[in-house]
């Protein structure tokens, strides 16, 4: 008898208790808009924003309606315009190169390396030969790229950089929390993030001007004094004639929820990584495939699984998925021709023209991708293991007995 998996990818956990309680308080009141407070009430959101600044150690945050929103409000709020071109890497989520289009900004992708991180040789050679002064950061499925050199070569060549943490809320590089090292980090709080209020999102960084004009962009009115993860006043006086009201804001009802999500955050963290190590230690020398070794530097966040099947033709990579499939265990691809459910590659999003990254491309063929919902136990992981490793090796041999096989 195959061993079957009978888990669900796309369950989370259900919201902590004292949320529901936060909830159900805040709907008993009515008062769900941010700036709705009686006296003295300082509202969930303000309190959200205050305690996501002090997790990461940002001076300020912004709490918005969802990571796409962030990355756009972000943008605009650096002063990115209609027509400017925006580097982003070749390997992220359709909302990021959305974003750049959204604003009527050109995304400019940059190729990724075989540790599905940014290409810093290649970056260097974008910002040189397309003259783009700002980079929005993909930290894509939670791998990060040495940061510290990152910094230091858009700081010389004057490149301003947006930080996308949807993947690694509570990760860090070199001990500096990820999101803290670029002028503005934005974070998702949807369903399938770190945190979960069903949509949301958040943005942090240490430039008062940048944040003002993120909370009035974000929909503030005039009532940015109800904020207090926020810079003085002196400094919204000085852009709130000059930057419009584009409705974003999120309400008191998701703070709520997600206020005993933060505090729990470090330990969900844990959680995420020891499911992550268990689905490693089983993959461990399985002939044909390649796990990614993570650098010490990282702290990374294992809510969800990479390896490589590299140098595998296609029908027996597919034949891979649907084995695996029909024991369980839903693994997506990078490789394929259409984009599948929430799957998605640089080269079908046609809006934004891109000559072929053949690196990348090589990358992507074999990336196989699955998500770790914090419902699984680690048995489940080991079990989840097993079934690759056994569905891998047998069409591997095969593969090799067929000659077909490059590498
Ligand atoms: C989910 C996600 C976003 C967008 O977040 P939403 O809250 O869904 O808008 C952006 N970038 C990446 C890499 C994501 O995974």
């Amino acid at each position: 008898m195959k061993e079957v998996f009978t888990g669900s990818f796309t369950q989370q956990e259900p919201i902590p208790e004292e949320g529901i309680a936060a909830a159900v308080k805040a709907m008993r009141h009515g008062r769900l808009h941010r700036y709705n407070l009686v006296e003295g009430e300082v509202g969930e959101v303000a309190e959200l924003e205050q305690e996501f600044a002090a997790f990461t150690g940002a001076k300020y945050c912004l709490a918005v309606a969802s990571g796409g929103y962030a990355l756009g409000c972000a943008m605009r709020a650096v002063g990115v315009a209609p027509g400017d071109k925006v580097l982003t890497n070749a390997f992220t989520l359709a909302p990021v190169p959305g974003a750049i289009v959204g604003l009527g900004a050109v995304p400019v992708f940059v190729e990724v390396t075989q540790d599905l991180t940014i290409d810093l040789d290649d970056l260097e050679r974008q910002i040189a030969a397309t003259g783009a002064r700002t980079l929005l950061l993909s930290h894509m499925r939670g791998h990060i790229c040495d940061m510290d050199r990152l910094m230091v070569l858009c700081d010389r060549a004057g490149v301003t950089v947006i930080e996308d943490c949807a993947h690694t809320m509570g990760a860090a590089w070199n001990g500096v929390p990820s999101g803290r090292h670029g002028r503005v980090g934005c974070y998702s709080t949807q369903t399938y993030k770190h945190m979960n209020s069903g949509e949301g999102g958040l943005l942090i960084s240490d430039d008062p001007e940048v944040m003002a004009r993120a909370i009035f962009l974000s929909g503030s009115y005039m009532l940015y004094d109800r904020h207090r993860a926020a810079p003085p006043a002196e400094v919204f006086e000085r852009v709130k004639f000059d930057t419009p009201n584009i409705s974003g804001r999120m309400d008191n009802l998701r703070a709520a929820i997600l206020r005993p999500q933060l505090r729990a955050l470090r330990g969900q963290c844990e959680k995420w990584n020891r499911l992550y190590r268990a689905v490693e230690a089983g993959l461990e020398n399985t002939p044909g495939l390649t796990l990614f070794r993570r650098p010490a530097a990282e702290r990374f966040v294992g809510s969800s699984f990479q390896f490589l099947l590299k140098g595998w033709v296609t029908a027996k990579l597919q034949e891979v998925l649907r084995r695996c499939a029909a024991r369980g265990v839903e693994l997506k691809w990078f490789g394929a021709q259409e984009p599948v459910a929430f799957t998605s590659r640089y080269d079908h999003w046609r809006y934004a023209a891109t000559p072929a990254l053949p690196q990348t491309d090589a990358v992507l063929a074999g990336l196989i991708d699955m998500r770790l919902p914090l419902t699984f136990s680690t048995a489940d992981c080991e079990l989840i293991a097993r079934i690759i490793r056994a569905e891998v090796s047998a069409l591997w041999q095969a593969e090799e007995g067929s000659g077909a096989a490059t590498g």
